[in-house]
Protein backbone atom coordinates (compact mmCIF):
# COMPACT_ATOMS: atom_id res chain seq x y z
CA UNK A 1 0.00 0.00 0.00
CA UNK A 2 2.45 2.62 1.23
CA UNK A 3 4.67 1.54 -1.96
CA UNK A 4 1.94 1.81 -4.46
CA UNK A 5 1.44 5.28 -3.07
CA UNK A 6 5.12 6.29 -3.07
CA UNK A 7 4.87 4.95 -6.76
CA UNK A 8 2.46 7.33 -7.95
CA UNK A 9 4.16 10.21 -6.37
CA UNK A 10 7.53 9.41 -7.84
CA UNK A 11 5.57 8.94 -10.98
CA UNK A 12 3.84 12.73 -10.04
CA UNK A 13 7.06 14.78 -9.23
CA UNK A 14 8.67 13.46 -12.61
CA UNK A 15 5.42 14.08 -14.79
CA UNK A 16 5.40 17.43 -13.19
CA UNK A 17 9.58 18.16 -13.72
CA UNK A 18 9.05 17.68 -17.09
CA UNK A 19 6.14 19.03 -17.80
CA UNK A 20 7.60 22.36 -16.33
CA UNK A 21 8.86 23.62 -19.71
CA UNK A 22 8.95 27.45 -20.09
CA UNK A 23 7.40 27.38 -23.62
CA UNK A 24 4.30 26.72 -22.25
CA UNK A 25 1.52 28.85 -24.33
CA UNK A 26 -1.71 29.77 -22.89
CA UNK A 27 -4.69 31.40 -24.56
CA UNK A 28 -6.79 34.52 -23.54
CA UNK A 29 -10.61 33.56 -22.31
CA UNK A 30 -11.65 36.62 -21.22
CA UNK A 31 -10.11 40.26 -20.96
CA UNK A 32 -11.08 43.21 -19.23
CA UNK A 33 -10.21 46.14 -17.30
CA UNK A 34 -6.11 45.58 -17.33
CA UNK A 35 -7.13 41.88 -16.42
CA UNK A 36 -7.30 39.05 -18.38
CA UNK A 37 -8.11 35.40 -17.78
CA UNK A 38 -6.00 32.90 -19.48
CA UNK A 39 -6.05 29.04 -19.92
CA UNK A 40 -3.43 26.77 -20.71
CA UNK A 41 -0.65 28.14 -18.31
CA UNK A 42 -0.55 25.12 -16.13
CA UNK A 43 2.76 25.55 -14.49
CA UNK A 44 3.29 29.47 -13.89
CA UNK A 45 4.30 30.94 -10.76
CA UNK A 46 2.24 33.57 -9.04
CA UNK A 47 4.04 36.53 -9.55
CA UNK A 48 5.47 35.19 -13.12
CA UNK A 49 5.53 37.86 -15.92
CA UNK A 50 4.34 36.73 -19.03
CA UNK A 51 4.11 38.51 -22.92
CA UNK A 52 0.50 39.27 -24.73
CA UNK A 53 0.89 38.58 -28.82
CA UNK A 54 0.63 42.48 -28.74
CA UNK A 55 3.51 42.64 -26.77
CA UNK A 56 2.49 44.01 -23.13
CA UNK A 57 3.56 42.30 -20.31
CA UNK A 58 1.24 40.66 -17.82
CA UNK A 59 1.98 39.44 -14.13
CA UNK A 60 0.13 36.21 -13.07
CA UNK A 61 -2.07 37.21 -10.14
CA UNK A 62 -4.74 34.15 -9.30
CA UNK A 63 -4.00 30.33 -9.76
CA UNK A 64 -7.03 28.77 -10.04
CA UNK A 65 -8.07 25.34 -10.36
CA UNK A 66 -8.78 25.84 -13.92
CA UNK A 67 -7.23 28.98 -15.61
CA UNK A 68 -5.11 31.89 -14.18
CA UNK A 69 -6.04 35.83 -13.68
CA UNK A 70 -3.19 37.87 -15.08
CA UNK A 71 -2.45 41.78 -14.44
CA UNK A 72 -1.42 43.90 -17.75
CA UNK A 73 0.87 46.46 -17.34
CA UNK A 74 0.19 48.50 -20.81
CA UNK A 75 -1.95 48.37 -23.63
CA UNK A 76 -4.75 45.93 -23.21
CA UNK A 77 -7.27 46.98 -25.55
CA UNK A 78 -5.93 45.34 -28.64
CA UNK A 79 -6.01 41.92 -27.09
CA UNK A 80 -8.61 39.60 -27.84
CA UNK A 81 -9.81 36.29 -26.65
CA UNK A 82 -8.40 33.90 -27.99
CA UNK A 83 -4.99 35.54 -28.24
CA UNK A 84 -1.76 33.47 -27.36
CA UNK A 85 0.03 34.30 -23.95
CA UNK A 86 3.65 33.00 -23.47
CA UNK A 87 5.86 32.14 -20.10
CA UNK A 88 8.55 34.43 -19.46
CA UNK A 89 9.64 32.23 -16.99
CA UNK A 90 10.80 34.45 -14.21
CA UNK A 91 9.33 36.98 -11.58
CA UNK A 92 8.69 40.34 -12.57
CA UNK A 93 11.99 42.69 -12.44
CA UNK A 94 12.81 45.97 -13.26
CA UNK A 95 16.32 47.60 -14.05
CA UNK A 96 18.31 49.15 -11.30
CA UNK A 97 21.48 50.84 -10.60
CA UNK A 98 23.37 54.28 -11.02
CA UNK A 99 21.98 54.83 -14.24
CA UNK A 100 18.52 55.37 -13.39
CA UNK A 101 19.60 58.69 -11.19
CA UNK A 102 18.25 61.67 -12.87
CA UNK A 103 15.69 59.97 -14.61
CA UNK A 104 12.14 59.44 -14.83
CA UNK A 105 10.62 55.54 -15.19
CA UNK A 106 7.19 53.81 -14.99
CA UNK A 107 7.02 50.73 -12.49
CA UNK A 108 8.36 48.49 -15.47
CA UNK A 109 11.83 50.74 -15.26
CA UNK A 110 10.95 52.01 -18.94
CA UNK A 111 11.84 55.71 -19.67
CA UNK A 112 9.07 58.48 -19.93
CA UNK A 113 11.82 61.68 -19.76
CA UNK A 114 12.50 61.36 -23.49
CA UNK A 115 16.53 61.08 -22.33
CA UNK A 116 17.00 57.83 -24.54
CA UNK A 117 17.77 54.55 -23.25
CA UNK A 118 18.13 53.70 -19.14
CA UNK A 119 21.99 52.47 -18.36
CA UNK A 120 21.67 49.70 -16.77
CA UNK A 121 22.67 46.08 -17.16
CA UNK A 122 20.97 44.78 -13.96
CA UNK A 123 17.46 43.73 -12.54
CA UNK A 124 16.21 43.01 -9.38
CA UNK A 125 12.94 41.09 -8.77
CA UNK A 126 10.13 43.85 -7.89
CA UNK A 127 8.97 41.15 -4.74
CA UNK A 128 11.47 40.54 -2.57
CA UNK A 129 11.51 39.10 1.34
CA UNK A 130 11.99 42.36 3.78
CA UNK A 131 15.60 41.90 5.09
CA UNK A 132 15.36 39.39 8.26
CA UNK A 133 15.95 40.33 12.07
CA UNK A 134 19.67 39.34 12.32
CA UNK A 135 20.40 41.27 8.81
CA UNK A 136 19.07 44.56 10.56
CA UNK A 137 20.64 47.04 13.51
CA UNK A 138 18.44 49.56 15.41
CA UNK A 139 18.21 52.98 13.78
CA UNK A 140 21.09 55.09 14.96
CA UNK A 141 21.49 57.79 12.44
CA UNK A 142 19.34 61.02 11.66
CA UNK A 143 17.40 61.40 7.91
CA UNK A 144 17.69 65.15 8.32
CA UNK A 145 14.73 66.77 6.63
CA UNK A 146 15.64 70.16 6.98
CA UNK A 147 12.39 71.18 8.13
CA UNK A 148 12.04 72.25 11.80
CA UNK A 149 9.18 71.02 12.73
CA UNK A 150 10.25 67.51 11.87
CA UNK A 151 13.80 67.63 12.89
CA UNK A 152 12.77 68.92 15.82
CA UNK A 153 9.38 67.86 16.97
CA UNK A 154 9.19 63.88 15.09
CA UNK A 155 13.08 63.51 14.46
CA UNK A 156 13.35 60.45 11.54
CA UNK A 157 16.61 57.93 11.48
CA UNK A 158 17.38 56.33 8.81
CA UNK A 159 15.53 53.32 7.72
CA UNK A 160 12.85 54.36 9.46
CA UNK A 161 9.18 54.49 7.83
CA UNK A 162 7.23 57.69 9.07
CA UNK A 163 4.20 58.02 7.22
CA UNK A 164 2.82 61.69 6.16
CA UNK A 165 -0.94 61.86 6.43
CA UNK A 166 -3.18 64.60 6.47
CA UNK A 167 -6.01 65.74 3.90
CA UNK A 168 -6.16 67.25 0.47
CA UNK A 169 -3.84 69.90 -0.05
CA UNK A 170 -2.07 69.92 3.10
CA UNK A 171 0.77 70.07 2.28
CA UNK A 172 1.87 66.51 2.10
CA UNK A 173 4.31 66.38 -1.16
CA UNK A 174 5.71 69.44 -0.44
CA UNK A 175 7.07 68.10 2.91
CA UNK A 176 8.44 64.80 1.33
CA UNK A 177 9.38 66.77 -1.81
CA UNK A 178 11.45 69.38 0.77
CA UNK A 179 13.43 65.94 3.03
CA UNK A 180 14.41 64.98 -1.04
CA UNK A 181 15.87 68.45 -1.71
CA UNK A 182 17.40 68.38 1.85
CA UNK A 183 19.29 65.34 1.16
CA UNK A 184 21.72 67.50 -1.15
CA UNK A 185 25.54 66.66 -0.75
CA UNK A 186 24.47 64.14 1.55
CA UNK A 187 24.95 60.62 0.11
CA UNK A 188 21.53 59.90 -0.02
CA UNK A 189 20.20 58.15 -2.62
CA UNK A 190 16.14 59.39 -3.45
CA UNK A 191 13.58 57.53 -5.18
CA UNK A 192 10.43 59.30 -5.49
CA UNK A 193 6.90 57.13 -6.18
CA UNK A 194 3.77 59.01 -7.88
CA UNK A 195 1.22 56.67 -7.67
CA UNK A 196 -2.10 58.27 -9.54
CA UNK A 197 -1.25 61.72 -10.26
CA UNK A 198 -1.76 63.99 -12.59
CA UNK A 199 0.98 63.74 -15.02
CA UNK A 200 1.49 67.85 -15.23
CA UNK A 201 1.76 67.36 -11.61
CA UNK A 202 4.86 65.24 -11.83
CA UNK A 203 6.43 67.05 -14.48
CA UNK A 204 6.24 70.27 -12.21
CA UNK A 205 7.80 68.30 -9.41
CA UNK A 206 10.22 67.11 -11.68
CA UNK A 207 11.19 70.74 -12.72
CA UNK A 208 11.31 71.82 -8.66
CA UNK A 209 13.45 68.96 -7.67
CA UNK A 210 15.93 69.93 -11.37
CA UNK A 211 15.71 73.23 -9.85
CA UNK A 212 17.49 72.12 -6.72
CA UNK A 213 19.70 70.21 -7.97
CA UNK A 214 18.50 66.98 -6.28
CA UNK A 215 17.62 65.22 -9.58
CA UNK A 216 21.08 64.20 -9.55
CA UNK A 217 20.75 62.23 -7.12
CA UNK A 218 16.98 61.11 -8.09
CA UNK A 219 14.94 58.02 -9.37
CA UNK A 220 10.99 59.66 -10.08
CA UNK A 221 8.93 56.51 -10.56
CA UNK A 222 5.48 57.17 -11.82
CA UNK A 223 2.20 55.66 -12.70
CA UNK A 224 0.07 58.46 -13.48
CA UNK A 225 -3.84 58.97 -13.20
CA UNK A 226 -3.88 57.42 -16.61
CA UNK A 227 -2.56 54.50 -16.38
CA UNK A 228 -4.30 51.26 -16.08
CA UNK A 229 -4.17 49.73 -11.85
CA UNK A 230 -1.89 47.63 -12.02
CA UNK A 231 0.29 49.93 -12.88
CA UNK A 232 -0.32 51.97 -9.95
CA UNK A 233 0.01 48.83 -7.65
CA UNK A 234 2.89 47.76 -8.80
CA UNK A 235 5.01 51.32 -9.21
CA UNK A 236 5.70 51.41 -4.92
CA UNK A 237 7.49 47.57 -5.41
CA UNK A 238 9.43 48.81 -8.27
CA UNK A 239 10.30 51.83 -6.46
CA UNK A 240 11.77 49.46 -3.68
CA UNK A 241 13.49 47.23 -5.44
CA UNK A 242 15.32 50.31 -7.41
CA UNK A 243 16.32 51.71 -3.76
CA UNK A 244 17.15 48.04 -2.22
CA UNK A 245 19.95 48.05 -4.95
CA UNK A 246 22.05 50.96 -3.38
CA UNK A 247 20.93 49.59 0.07
CA UNK A 248 22.66 46.15 -0.39
CA UNK A 249 25.66 48.06 -1.74
CA UNK A 250 26.32 49.82 1.61
CA UNK A 251 24.22 53.53 0.49
CA UNK A 252 21.43 55.04 1.48
CA UNK A 253 18.41 55.66 0.48
CA UNK A 254 14.92 57.75 1.26
CA UNK A 255 11.57 56.47 -0.66
CA UNK A 256 8.64 58.78 -0.94
CA UNK A 257 5.58 57.08 -1.83
CA UNK A 258 2.84 59.27 -2.75
CA UNK A 259 0.34 58.04 -2.20
CA UNK A 260 -0.57 54.81 -0.83
CA UNK A 261 -4.26 55.41 -0.87
CA UNK A 262 -4.12 55.47 -4.55
CA UNK A 263 -2.12 52.40 -4.41
CA UNK A 264 -4.56 49.85 -2.78
CA UNK A 265 -7.57 51.77 -4.82
CA UNK A 266 -5.81 50.39 -7.57
CA UNK A 267 -5.33 47.03 -6.17
CA UNK A 268 -9.25 47.29 -4.92
CA UNK A 269 -10.21 47.69 -8.69
CA UNK A 270 -7.52 45.46 -9.96
CA UNK A 271 -8.94 42.45 -7.10
CA UNK A 272 -13.03 43.60 -7.59
CA UNK A 273 -11.84 42.56 -11.46
CA UNK A 274 -10.04 39.22 -10.15
CA UNK A 275 -13.40 38.57 -8.19
CA UNK A 276 -11.61 38.15 -5.04
CA UNK A 277 -14.25 38.53 -2.46
CA UNK A 278 -14.57 42.07 -1.07
CA UNK A 279 -14.26 43.26 2.83
CA UNK A 280 -13.92 46.02 4.79
CA UNK A 281 -14.72 49.44 2.63
CA UNK A 282 -14.83 47.13 -0.55
CA UNK A 283 -10.90 45.85 -0.31
CA UNK A 284 -9.85 42.62 -0.53
CA UNK A 285 -8.72 40.97 2.85
CA UNK A 286 -5.55 40.95 2.23
CA UNK A 287 -4.96 45.09 1.78
CA UNK A 288 -3.09 45.31 4.98
CA UNK A 289 -0.30 42.90 3.51
CA UNK A 290 0.09 44.98 0.30
CA UNK A 291 1.23 47.88 2.38
CA UNK A 292 3.22 45.42 5.46
CA UNK A 293 5.10 43.82 2.83
CA UNK A 294 6.37 47.08 1.20
CA UNK A 295 7.29 49.10 4.37
CA UNK A 296 8.69 45.65 5.66
CA UNK A 297 11.22 46.19 3.27
CA UNK A 298 12.64 49.67 4.85
CA UNK A 299 15.73 48.54 6.84
CA UNK A 300 18.84 50.01 8.59
CA UNK A 301 21.13 46.72 7.75
CA UNK A 302 23.78 45.75 10.08
CA UNK A 303 27.26 46.39 9.46
CA UNK A 304 28.11 42.78 8.07
CA UNK A 305 25.49 43.80 5.32
CA UNK A 306 27.58 47.23 4.60
CA UNK A 307 25.22 49.34 6.92
CA UNK A 308 23.07 50.64 4.17
CA UNK A 309 19.86 51.91 4.79
CA UNK A 310 16.08 52.35 3.32
CA UNK A 311 13.92 55.14 4.83
CA UNK A 312 10.73 55.31 4.04
CA UNK A 313 8.07 58.03 3.45
CA UNK A 314 4.98 57.06 3.13
CA UNK A 315 2.10 59.11 2.12
CA UNK A 316 -1.79 58.31 3.06
CA UNK A 317 -4.53 61.13 1.87
CA UNK A 318 -7.25 61.24 4.67
CA UNK A 319 -11.24 62.51 4.54
CA UNK A 320 -11.86 65.66 6.67
CA UNK A 321 -9.24 64.14 8.87
CA UNK A 322 -10.52 60.46 9.73
CA UNK A 323 -7.18 58.72 10.12
CA UNK A 324 -9.46 56.01 11.84
CA UNK A 325 -10.34 54.93 8.25
CA UNK A 326 -9.55 51.46 7.04
CA UNK A 327 -6.24 52.41 4.98
CA UNK A 328 -5.11 54.79 7.55
CA UNK A 329 -5.23 53.10 10.23
CA UNK A 330 -3.25 50.12 8.59
CA UNK A 331 -0.61 52.28 7.70
CA UNK A 332 -0.55 53.89 10.74
CA UNK A 333 -0.24 50.35 12.86
CA UNK A 334 2.65 49.40 10.27
CA UNK A 335 4.95 52.24 10.22
CA UNK A 336 7.32 53.87 12.83
CA UNK A 337 4.67 56.56 13.36
CA UNK A 338 3.55 59.66 11.92
CA UNK A 339 3.25 63.28 10.64
CA UNK A 340 -0.03 64.64 10.93
CA UNK A 341 -1.01 67.17 8.84
CA UNK A 342 -4.31 69.49 8.94
CA UNK A 343 -6.28 71.58 7.00
CA UNK A 344 -7.48 73.79 9.45
CA UNK A 345 -3.79 74.57 10.65
CA UNK A 346 -3.01 75.10 7.05
CA UNK A 347 -5.25 77.24 6.17
CA UNK A 348 -4.70 79.67 8.94
CA UNK A 349 -0.91 79.73 7.77
CA UNK A 350 0.87 77.49 10.13
CA UNK A 351 3.01 75.82 7.18
CA UNK A 352 4.03 72.91 7.14
CA UNK A 353 0.66 72.08 9.50
CA UNK A 354 2.37 69.47 11.54
CA UNK A 355 -0.48 68.92 14.16
CA UNK A 356 2.24 68.37 16.94
CA UNK A 357 0.05 66.65 19.49
CA UNK A 358 -1.28 63.40 16.72
CA UNK A 359 2.36 63.54 15.36
CA UNK A 360 4.82 60.96 16.42
CA UNK A 361 8.68 59.12 15.60
CA UNK A 362 8.49 56.16 17.76
CA UNK A 363 12.35 55.10 17.29
CA UNK A 364 14.01 58.53 15.48
CA UNK A 365 15.08 59.76 18.48
CA UNK A 366 17.54 57.56 19.19
CA UNK A 367 18.93 58.68 16.09
CA UNK A 368 18.41 62.20 16.66
CA UNK A 369 21.68 64.48 17.30
CA UNK A 370 22.31 65.55 20.81
CA UNK A 371 22.74 69.20 21.07
CA UNK A 372 19.10 69.31 18.67
CA UNK A 373 17.48 66.38 21.43
CA UNK A 374 18.88 69.09 23.96
CA UNK A 375 17.24 72.42 22.14
CA UNK A 376 14.08 70.61 21.04
CA UNK A 377 13.70 68.24 24.58
CA UNK A 378 10.53 70.48 26.14
CA UNK A 379 8.99 71.83 22.86
CA UNK A 380 6.40 69.61 22.40
CA UNK A 381 5.10 70.34 25.96
CA UNK A 382 5.45 73.89 25.49
CA UNK A 383 3.60 73.69 22.50
CA UNK A 384 0.65 71.47 23.85
CA UNK A 385 0.39 74.03 27.17
CA UNK A 386 0.15 77.19 24.92
CA UNK A 387 -2.56 75.25 23.23
CA UNK A 388 -4.57 74.77 26.07
CA UNK A 389 -3.68 78.27 27.72
CA UNK A 390 -4.63 79.89 24.56
CA UNK A 391 -8.11 78.24 24.51
CA UNK A 392 -8.69 79.03 27.74
CA UNK A 393 -7.34 82.32 28.35
CA UNK A 394 -9.45 83.51 24.52
CA UNK A 395 -11.96 85.79 26.38
CA UNK A 396 -9.89 87.06 29.66
CA UNK A 397 -7.48 89.86 28.86
CA UNK A 398 -6.56 90.33 32.54
CA UNK A 399 -3.59 87.42 32.55
CA UNK A 400 -0.74 87.32 35.18
CA UNK A 401 2.74 88.15 33.95
CA UNK A 402 3.82 84.17 34.48
CA UNK A 403 0.81 83.46 31.81
CA UNK A 404 1.39 86.06 29.60
CA UNK A 405 5.08 84.90 29.20
CA UNK A 406 3.98 81.62 28.52
CA UNK A 407 1.68 82.76 26.02
CA UNK A 408 4.27 84.91 24.23
CA UNK A 409 7.01 82.15 23.99
CA UNK A 410 3.80 79.83 22.74
CA UNK A 411 3.56 82.19 19.71
CA UNK A 412 7.07 82.48 19.39
CA UNK A 413 7.30 79.01 18.70
CA UNK A 414 4.21 78.37 16.73
CA UNK A 415 6.08 81.20 14.33
CA UNK A 416 9.76 79.73 14.66
CA UNK A 417 8.52 76.49 13.40
CA UNK A 418 6.78 77.95 10.10
CA UNK A 419 8.78 77.45 7.31
CA UNK A 420 8.80 78.21 3.51
CA UNK A 421 8.73 76.01 0.76
CA UNK A 422 11.57 74.62 -0.59
CA UNK A 423 13.75 76.86 2.44
CA UNK A 424 15.49 73.66 4.29
CA UNK A 425 17.99 74.34 7.01
CA UNK A 426 20.92 72.42 8.14
CA UNK A 427 20.75 70.50 11.57
CA UNK A 428 23.40 73.39 12.96
CA UNK A 429 21.15 76.18 11.83
CA UNK A 430 17.70 74.60 13.04
CA UNK A 431 20.00 73.91 16.97
CA UNK A 432 20.86 77.42 17.23
CA UNK A 433 17.84 79.14 16.10
CA UNK A 434 15.94 76.88 18.64
CA UNK A 435 18.67 77.46 21.39
CA UNK A 436 17.74 81.49 21.10
CA UNK A 437 13.76 80.80 21.43
CA UNK A 438 14.32 78.67 24.50
CA UNK A 439 16.90 80.82 25.78
CA UNK A 440 14.39 83.83 25.33
CA UNK A 441 16.02 85.62 22.76
CA UNK A 442 13.14 85.99 20.80
CA UNK A 443 10.58 87.06 23.28
CA UNK A 444 10.87 90.75 22.34
CA UNK A 445 10.95 90.31 18.87
CA UNK A 446 7.90 91.27 17.16
CA UNK A 447 6.07 87.96 15.71
CA UNK A 448 6.01 89.18 12.38
CA UNK A 449 9.70 89.56 12.21
CA UNK A 450 10.65 86.09 13.57
CA UNK A 451 11.41 85.49 10.11
CA UNK A 452 13.32 88.03 9.96
CA UNK A 453 15.25 87.51 13.11
CA UNK A 454 16.27 83.71 11.59
CA UNK A 455 17.34 84.95 8.53
CA UNK A 456 19.82 87.52 9.47
CA UNK A 457 20.59 85.14 13.00
CA UNK A 458 21.75 82.62 10.40
CA UNK A 459 23.77 85.47 8.03
CA UNK A 460 25.27 86.89 11.34
CA UNK A 461 26.84 83.11 12.40
CA UNK A 462 27.56 81.80 9.27
CA UNK A 463 30.13 85.09 8.61
CA UNK A 464 31.30 85.09 12.01
CA UNK A 465 30.69 82.12 13.85
CA UNK A 466 31.20 79.43 11.40
CA UNK A 467 33.26 77.70 13.25
CA UNK A 468 30.47 77.21 16.20
CA UNK A 469 28.23 75.80 13.39
CA UNK A 470 30.42 73.56 12.09
CA UNK A 471 31.42 72.12 15.81
CA UNK A 472 27.87 71.48 16.00
CA UNK A 473 28.00 68.32 13.92
CA UNK A 474 31.47 67.76 14.04
CA UNK A 475 31.55 67.60 18.20
CA UNK A 476 27.88 66.41 18.57
CA UNK A 477 27.49 69.22 21.78
CA UNK A 478 25.67 72.46 22.43
CA UNK A 479 28.38 75.39 22.22
CA UNK A 480 29.37 76.82 25.64
CA UNK A 481 26.44 78.76 27.21
CA UNK A 482 28.09 81.99 27.70
CA UNK A 483 29.74 82.18 24.53
CA UNK A 484 26.61 81.80 23.10
CA UNK A 485 24.52 83.91 25.35
CA UNK A 486 27.38 86.45 24.64
CA UNK A 487 26.89 86.18 21.18
CA UNK A 488 23.20 86.22 21.05
CA UNK A 489 23.47 89.72 23.17
CA UNK A 490 25.94 90.61 20.30
CA UNK A 491 23.33 89.73 17.79
CA UNK A 492 20.29 91.36 19.32
CA UNK A 493 21.89 94.77 19.77
CA UNK A 494 22.57 94.63 15.91
CA UNK A 495 19.16 93.13 14.58
CA UNK A 496 17.82 95.37 12.57
CA UNK A 497 13.65 94.58 11.91
CA UNK A 498 13.28 94.96 7.86
CA UNK A 499 11.09 98.07 8.62
CA UNK A 500 13.72 99.61 9.98
CA UNK A 501 16.61 99.41 6.91
CA UNK A 502 17.14 102.20 4.81
CA UNK A 503 14.99 101.70 1.52
CA UNK A 504 17.89 101.90 -0.77
CA UNK A 505 20.96 99.83 0.22
CA UNK A 506 24.31 100.82 0.06
P1 LIG B 1 -2.63 66.74 -2.72
O1 LIG B 1 -3.72 66.28 -1.84
O2 LIG B 1 -3.13 67.43 -3.94
O3 LIG B 1 -1.61 65.69 -3.01
P2 LIG B 1 -0.72 67.77 -0.87
O4 LIG B 1 -1.26 67.48 0.48
O5 LIG B 1 0.36 66.91 -1.40
O6 LIG B 1 -1.90 67.90 -1.90
P3 LIG B 1 0.91 69.99 -1.66
O7 LIG B 1 0.65 69.78 -3.08
O8 LIG B 1 2.24 69.62 -1.12
O9 LIG B 1 -0.24 69.28 -0.79
O10 LIG B 1 0.67 71.49 -1.22
C1 LIG B 1 -0.52 72.19 -1.50
C2 LIG B 1 -0.20 73.63 -1.70
O11 LIG B 1 0.30 74.20 -0.50
C3 LIG B 1 0.85 73.86 -2.77
O12 LIG B 1 0.43 74.88 -3.61
C4 LIG B 1 2.08 74.29 -2.00
O13 LIG B 1 2.81 75.24 -2.73
C5 LIG B 1 1.50 74.89 -0.74
N1 LIG B 1 2.41 74.66 0.41
C6 LIG B 1 2.74 73.47 0.93
N2 LIG B 1 3.61 73.61 1.96
C7 LIG B 1 3.85 74.92 2.08
C8 LIG B 1 4.69 75.71 2.95
N3 LIG B 1 5.45 75.17 3.89
N4 LIG B 1 4.67 77.04 2.77
C9 LIG B 1 3.90 77.60 1.82
N5 LIG B 1 3.12 76.93 0.98
C10 LIG B 1 3.07 75.61 1.09
MG1 LIG C 1 0.37 65.56 -3.00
Amino acid sequence: MTERLEDRLRQQIRRFRSQDNLEEIGTVTFIGDGIARVIGLENVMSGEMVEFANGSIGMVQNLESNDVGIIIFGKYENIHEGDLVRRLGKIMEVPVGPGLLGRVVDPLGRPLDGLGRIDSNRTRPVETPAPGIMDRQSVNEPMQTGIKAVDALVPIGRGQRELIIGDRKTGKTSLAVDAIINQKGKDVICIYVAIGQKESTVKNLVNTLEQYGAMDYTVVVTASASQPAPLLYLAPYSGTAIGEEFMYNGQHVLVVYDDLSKQAAAYREMSLLLKRPPGREAYPGDVFYLHSRLLERSAKLSDALGGGSLTSLPIVETQAGDISAYIPTNVISITDGQIFLESDLFFSGIRPAINAGLSVSRVGGAAQLKPMKQVSGTLRIDLASYRELEAFTQFGSDLDAATQHKLNRGKRTVAVLKQKLHKTLPVEEQVVILYALIHGYMDSVPLEMIEDYQDQLMTFFRDNYDVILHEIVTKKVLPDQQLMDSILAEFGQRFQPLSARPLVAD
